[in-house]
Parts: structure tokens; C-alpha cells; sequence
């Protein structure tokens, strides 16, 4: 597989072009891949943080021929770039209605069409339509490109790295319920907001279903040997295989997967220790 460059514009199918933003890092892998639909009238997926060098690379690919850009969700790698991109080519923006309040997001973006799960976008030559997979971010959307059953996944799956899951906005049992709601799509191909395309799509969520389990499982195990514990307690002891530079990342999940064991009434949080029932 080519590596991917930010800056180039790459063909990916039919209809697809991607473009990665110029933001490689821990959290976005390669850089935030901006995806460009179309033919003649043009949709473009995630325009990514802001960035000069990024506007001007998808100015001269899409051009005044952009009349859609829609946002997966309002991280801020994600769709800050919106603002800028509009202004140069009046295209509209589309993207979920609510952001967040978690200090996390891009909180001037306000789409000029509000897309809920199942809404569709006609773009003439082709039909994106939303579907709603909160869990990584309340307002994430995957948008499906009917005509050639890709999904454009935003942060909901990547390739190469793990989702990170952040409290309170994140939510692992929203973030498993949207994966397995995957699973009931026809889907030709992944498309992920960072890395490769996926292909294989229905195996891909297996696996990441899979991966948090196990991981959850890992957390269960941890209390073995200390229960109540403290997450800094549990954090070796559950990511004991990754490098301790993610820890910070790997926190946020961890997190994330005891708030799962307490709603589920499988632990107890007591101030800053948790116990397992
Ligand atoms: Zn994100």
C-alpha cells in the first residue's frame, strides 16, 4: 500500500478523490483525509483543520464546482477547515445540528442543512446518506455514498490506530451500539477520516467489536490484583501493550470502559477509586 502524502490527490474510485491534510500526529495518524465526490457537481467530506496550504490544495481540486461540504463531527481536525472553504466557493454546509459542550469541538460550526440519521443528501449524479454513530462524538455522522456503497467513516473507524473514546461526549456503549449498527449496511468499502480505504468492511467492525472486548476483559482482569483501584492503578495494567507515550490517549478510554462496567452495574466508583463488583 502507498504511503499516504499530504498535499497529493489521490483517485480512490469512480467518484472518490481523497486528499490527507497536512496534521500528521499520534491522534491523526497520516493527517485527516478530506474525501472529494463527484464529477460534475462536487460533495467533499471533512475539510480537516484549518490550514492554508490544505484550502488552497482543495480549492484547486474541487474548485467552484464544490456545492456540498459535509462534517463527519466538529473534532477539531475534523471540520474547522468548513469556514474558509465556504467562504471561497459558497458551497453549503452540512453536518449534525448539535455541538457538543465538551471543550473538544469546533463550536462555531453551524451547518446550513442539518442532516439526522437517514436523511439524504441528492447530489444529482449521487446520493449521500447520513447514519448516526455516536460514540467516539455525539454528532458523529458516516455518510454512505449509495451508488457505490462506501461508507465514509469520519472518526467512527480508522485505519492503523485505535478510536479514541474521551468522557463525557465519548461513549463506549454508544460507540459498540454504532458499530454493530454497521454491521446491517450493504457496504462495498470503509473510508476512514484517517488512514487506508478498508476493504472487507463487515470484518473490520468484527474485529474492532472484538478489540474492545478483549480490552474490556483486560480491565475485569486488572482488578485482580487491586480491587477498589485507581485508574492510574489499572492503566499499565490494561494497555500494558502500548507504549507509555499513549498513555494520556489510553486514559480517556479506560475511562470510557469502566463508565460501560457502572452503567452496567458491573462496578462502583467511589471518588477517584473503582471497584469491581
Ligand atoms: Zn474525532
Amino acid at each position: 500500500m502507498e504511503a499516504i502524502v499530504p498535499g497529493d490527490v489521490v483517485a480512490l474510485s469512480g467518484l472518490v478523490r481523497r486528499v490527507t491534510a497536512p496534521n500528521p500526529g499520534v491522534m491523526t495518524g497520516p493527517g485527516t483525509n478530506t474525501y472529494i465526490l463527484g464529477k460534475g457537481d462536487l460533495a467533499l467530506i471533512d475539510p480537516g483543520p484549518e490550514s492554508g496550504p490544505h484550502l488552497s490544495v482543495m480549492l484547486e481540486a474541487a474548485g467552484k464546482r464544490l456545492k456540498w461540504i459535509l462534517c463527519t463531527h466538529t473534532h477539531l481536525d475534523h471540520s474547522p477547515g468548513a469556514k474558509a472553504l465556504k467562504a471561497a466557493t459558497g458551497a453549503q454546509l452540512l453536518g449534525f445540528a448539535k455541538v457538543p459542550g465538551d471543550g473538544r469541538q469546533d463550536t462555531d460550526f453551524a451547518p446550513d442543512r442539518a442532516m439526522r440519521d437517514g436523511d439524504v443528501l441528492d447530489c444529482g449524479a449521487f446520493r449521500l446518506r447520513a447514519v448516526h454513530t455516536p460514540g467516539h462524538a455525539s454528532n458523529h455522522l458516516c455518510y454512505l455514498l449509495e451508488e457505490e456503497r462506501w461508507l465514509f467513516t469520519g472518526d467512527h473507524v480508522m485505519q492503523g490506530s485505535t478510536v479514541v473514546i474521551s468522557p463525557p461526549d465519548g461513549d463506549m456503549i454508544e460507540y459498540l451500539r454504532s458499530l454493530e449498527k454497521l454491521l446491517a449496511l450493504d457496504l462495498a468499502a470503509l473510508a476512514p477520516g484517517h488512514g487506508h480505504v478498508i476493504e472487507k468492511p463487515h470484518d473490520e467492525v468484527r474485529r474492532l467489536v472484538a478489540h474492545r472486548m478483549k480490552r474490556e476483559q483486560k480491565v475485569i482482569n486488572a482488578f485482580r490484583s487491586r480491587n477498589p483501584a485507581t485508574m492510574d492503578d489499572l492503566l499499565p495494567l490494561v494497555y500494558d501493550d502500548v507504549s507509555p507515550r499513549i498513555y494520556p490517549v489510553a486514559r480517556r478510554s479506560l475511562h470510557a470502559h469502566l463508565l460501560k462496567l457502572k452503567h452496567e452495574g458491573r462496578a462502583i466508583e467511589e471518588g477517584d477509586r473503582w471497584a469491581l463488583k
